[in-house]
């Protein structure tokens, strides 16, 4: 019998499970991972950015747990020699109108405690990136580059040699029995017995809470997020990071320009819903993922609410000279054939019956489970304090 279960080899699985026996050495802990090795999705298709907290807002979840997940990946990056590079980046208005939500963002990274963000003006920018155009900047020095597939092997090294925690890849979690006093897990492979489910399933955790009895009230979207990356001869165009203002309407951050750890520089991702959970290219079609987003409510809601801003994402999705100019906005003299496709990725964002895209993290307990319900970025850079959230929520119920 298993102490707790975790369902996911995602990076949020495998923290929380890292940290459970880092707490409680003794327990019994597994991880079940469907595919044949961990960090396949979204952690493995992601933009590589640590994150500082600046965007969030005060007191909520993801303010709370990027600052402290934040130190806390860098502690452990820099003891299992990961590389990392705290590069700094700039957020960029273009026009007054942008310049006015660049003041609250400003406001909002006081707040959460960035004392050595400062804003610059439009000549400034160029000291930093002096191919980039903006009116007015905001300087981030705390955000950083990595590689988010080191950092879960990473993890997954230390809970299996320091700690002989148990990874079964390859065990897709089908559903659960009730035996009353434990559950029984059933994957394609076999049936694991469990006191306690933690579901970290990411795009599918809305899938998971559900066959394991609980009537969740929210479904989780696909938005695929498409990446170019620039040629070798023009990667000079960007020393490091720079972002647009965010739309404060949406919880994506906008195309951006990222210098990657590995010396590429992305540009991307946009934000297009996905016919299919796992759908990295744009012609991946499931019928039933894609008819259980469409008849979602709260979905129904947001395409109403959202459909210029979504058909506007389409578009530059189809159209490469329609991604051009969205990120001409930041570096003018830019062209398309400066740019060359990258690998895309799919973010899990949870949608309630209402018709809220949610933006914090959220958590739901039940009998037997533990549901990571929404945790999209900055979810990377916060994994090592959010497995510490969800296991100190775990313990309390097994110990
Ligand atoms: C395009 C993009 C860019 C991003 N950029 C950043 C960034 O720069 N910085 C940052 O901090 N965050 C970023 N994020 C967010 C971050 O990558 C995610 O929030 C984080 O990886 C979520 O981790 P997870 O473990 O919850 O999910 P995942 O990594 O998706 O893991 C979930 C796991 O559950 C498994 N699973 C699902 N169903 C089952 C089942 N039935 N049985 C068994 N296993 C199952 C899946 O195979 C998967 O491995 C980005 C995300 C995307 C998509």
């Amino acid at each position: 019998m298993l102490d707790i279960t975790i369902v996911g080899g995602g990076i949020v699985g495998i923290a929380t499970a890292l940290r459970l026996k880092e707490v409680s050495p003794n327990l019994k802990v597994a991880v079940l991972e469907k595919e044949k090795g961990i960090g396949q999705h979204q952690t493995g298709h992601n933009s590589g950015v640590i994150h500082s907290g600046l965007y969030y807002k005060p007191g909520s979840l993801k303010a709370k747990n990027c600052i402290e997940g934040y130190n806390q990946l860098i502690d452990f990056c820099e003891k299992e020699d990961i590389p990392f590079e705290l590069c700094g980046k700039l957020v960029v208005a273009t026009n007054d109108q942008e310049k006015k939500q660049l003041n609250i963002l400003y406001e909002r990274g006081i707040q959460n405690g960035l004392e050595k963000i400062k804003k610059i003006s439009g000549e400034e920018i160029k000291n930093y990136e002096p191919h980039c155009f903006g009116v007015e900047a905001i300087h981030v020095p705390y955000t950083g580059i990595i590689d988010y597939k080191e950092v879960i092997k990473g993890y997954a090294k230390v809970f299996q040699e320091s700690y002989q925690g148990e990874i079964h890849l390859g065990n897709y979690v089908e559903k659960t029995v009730n035996r009353s006093s434990y559950l029984e897990i059933v994957t394609n492979k076999k049936t694991f017995k469990t006191k306690l489910l933690v579901n970290c399933a990411g795009l599918y955790s809305d899938r998971v809470a559900r066959v394991s009895g609980n009537k969740i009230d929210i479904r989780i979207i696909p938005f695929r997020g498409e990446y170019y990356k620039l040629k070798e001869d023009r990667k000079g165009l960007v020393k490091n990071l720079i972002y647009p203002v965010p739309d404060p309407n949406f919880p994506f951050l906008g195309v951006h320009f990222t210098r990657m750890i590995n010396g590429e520089v992305e540009a991307g991702p946009n934000a297009v819903f996905a016919f299919k959970k796992e759908g990295y290219r744009k012609t991946d079609f499931s019928f039933n993922e894609f008819f259980n987003s469409i008849t979602w409510p709260g979905f129904q809601k947001v395409i109403f609410k959202y459909w210029q801003t979504g058909m506007g994402e389409l578009y530059r999705s189809i159209s490469k000279s329609a991604f051009t100019k969205a990120l001409q906005k930041l570096i003018p003299e830019i062209t398309s054939s400066d740019l060359e496709s990258a690998e895309a990725g799919v973010r899990a964002q949870a949608c309630d019956k209402r018709g809220g895209l949610l933006d914090d993290f959220k958590i739901v307990e039940d009998k037997f489970g533990i549901h990571v319900c929404n945790a999209p970025s900055p979810a990377a850079t916060s994994s090592l304090s959010i497995g510490k959230t969800v296991a100190d929520m775990a313990l309390k119920r097994i110990l």
